[in-house]
């Protein structure tokens, strides 16, 4: 009897256990607290991925300095020479790891955000907008948050699953650290939880004191794994990682600086030039669109300084590939992946033993970025030494 009952009770006890463990692991995974604090959402509606990626780091100290959980948008990818045709909404987590950011701040994904927060929180009916009057001005009624006009404006909110009920227009303000007083002001989180714009509250490019969020940006396993093995079955280490930025678009962006009315800074260039319009380095044409003969140089110096045994090539279109097996007759492995993901690029970029990106482009930007946290050595064509002081004795 006294035995039975025993077993009777350690069988309850365990039972109970193991709902406790369950209902904890249930709680961790699906309950999402709404944070009082508010939050901020915007739409990543300019420029492809680089643009995309500056945008977010400058977004996420935005959020932090407001103390606002950033809700993580997807990346807008444009498919529109390939399968689908059109753009495609991917989620961050598909590339990077959302957990790693809450080391920074704390974040919520967009897609998390519409199915567990919003519903309750955020619901259809009460969701406004919040833009420039300038922004405004663009609008029929001229007071109405241009959210979803055109592409990729309209697309993106369809795939969030929001339509727009009212909008708050503001002015006279920044997205700078000089107006943070401003904003908790203005839109206080009891009374506006839920700031949601229609672009990023951002500058591009990133400004130098957010270079370093970018610690926080951590490839996903999947793509770490999906790269290793690329790596391990192409290259061999030493490889240097090319950037060619040479494509047509390009060409065209970079005649603008042959007019000679860009100003000290055009596009990324700051990574390069000097984030300090003052003293900004010259920006030249090599710099912007190394042609062979400079794609060469720069590869053989680098191969020679690292004893690189490979060459990884990331191309916006042409790889020059036969060209540079060529120039180390044969006793260079020259890899060129033209993946269907351009992010994979990045990836093997960011491994590299060297990498030589491209001063202009904010696709080498963030690899530039990435490499600089890790400590690992980065140079541009046309600059073999950025950031430092040339120095006589060295090459
Ligand atoms: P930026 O225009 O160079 O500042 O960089 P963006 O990322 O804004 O736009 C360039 C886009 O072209 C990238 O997002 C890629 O989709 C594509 N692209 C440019 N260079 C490469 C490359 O080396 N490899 C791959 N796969 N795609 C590239
Ligand atoms: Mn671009």
């Amino acid at each position: 009897m006294a035995e039975n009952g025993r077993a009777h009770y350690s069988g309850v006890l365990s039972c109970l256990l193991l709902i406790i463990l369950l209902q904890t692991c249930w709680t961790f995974e699906e309950e999402l607290k709404w944070d009082e604090n508010g939050y901020i959402l915007y739409c990543p509606c300019m420029g492809r991925f680089g643009n995309q990626a500056d945008h977010f780091l400058g977004s996420l100290a935005f959020a932090k300095m407001l103390n606002r959980t950033l809700a993580v948008p997807p990346w807008i990818v444009y498919r529109h020479h390939a399968p689908p045709y059109t753009n495609v909404h991917v989620p961050y987590s598909e590339f990077f790891r959302v957990e790693a950011l809450s080391a920074y701040h704390r974040v919520v994904s967009l897609e998390d955000f519409m199915e567990k927060l919003a519903p309750k929180h955020w619901p259809a009916g009460q969701r406004k907008a919040y833009c420039f009057e300038t922004a405004a001005q663009r609008s029929a009624d001229k007071k109405s948050c241009p959210m979803k006009d055109g592409n990729p404006f309209g697309p993106f909110w369809d795939y969030v699953g929001v339509n727009f009920d009212k909008s708050v227009l503001f002015g006279g303000i920044s997205f700078g650290a000089y107006h943070q007083l401003q904003w908790m002001k203005k839109f206080p989180p009891s009374e506006h939880p839920v700031l949601a714009l229609p672009g990023a509250p951002a500058q591009f490019p990133v400004v130098e004191d957010h270079l370093g969020l970018q610690r926080y940006v951590l490839w996903s396993d999947n793509m770490v794994k999906e790269g290793e093995e690329h790596i391990s079955n192409l290259l061999l280490r030493p490889y240097v990682g090319i950037h060619l930025r040479i494509g047509i678009d390009w060409q065209n962006a970079c005649k603008m600086l042959q007019s000679g009315d860009t100003g000290p800074h055009f596009m990324a260039s700051p990574q390069c030039v000097g984030y300090n319009a003052q003293t900004a380095l010259p920006l030249t044409m090599t710099m912007c669109l190394p042609d062979l003969a400079e794609i060469r140089r720069a590869l053989k110096l680098w191969v020679k300084k690292t004893s690189a045994r490979s060459v990884y090539i990331a191309t916006d279109s042409e790889s020059h590939s036969k060209e540079i097996e060529k120039l180390f007759k044969g006793k260079v492995k020259v890899v060129s992946l033209q993946p269907d993901s351009a992010q994979m690029d990045l990836y093997v970029l960011g491994r590299a033993d060297h990498f030589i990106g491209n001063c202009v482009s904010s696709f080498s930007a963030f690899v530039k970025r990435e490499r600089d946290v890790g400590g690992l050595s980065s140079s541009f064509f046309g600059m073999d030494n950025p950031g430092r002081k040339k120095r006589t004795d060295e090459l």
